[in-house]
């Protein structure tokens, strides 16, 4: 049982293992962070419509200044989406914009 540098698409930590497979072989992780309400995912995210690519996307762009409307805006997406992700962003402890940034040292 190896653990390997993968990151917890939901708490974006990188305590998890590798949790069989799927019947059509993709590879499924589970997250051991007792925290983390996801325990079983896979890093194979072509068919679902929250990409990690889109929340870093987010998260740049909430680190950059952009409000939750703007950023919205310009990816496209649902503020809820944009919601989501900063709210995932502030439980980590980074400040986001609805929340006012403030050390930036
Ligand atoms: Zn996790």
């Amino acid at each position: 049982m190896a653990t390997i540098q993968v990151c917890c698409p939901n708490c974006n930590g990188l305590n998890v293992v590798k949790y069989g497979r799927q019947p059509n072989g993709t590879q499924r992780y589970r997250c051991h962070n007792p925290n983390c309400e996801r325990q079983v995912f896979l890093l194979d995210y072509h068919n679902r419509p929250k990409m990690p690519e889109l929340k870093r996307q987010i998260i740049e762009m909430a680190l950059s200044g952009n409000d939750i409307r703007e950023t919205a805006q310009k990816l496209n997406i649902s503020p809820g989406t944009v919601v989501e992700v900063f709210d995932l962003l502030t439980s980590f402890g980074h400040s986001t914009p609805t929340t006012g940034l403030t050390s930036r040292a």
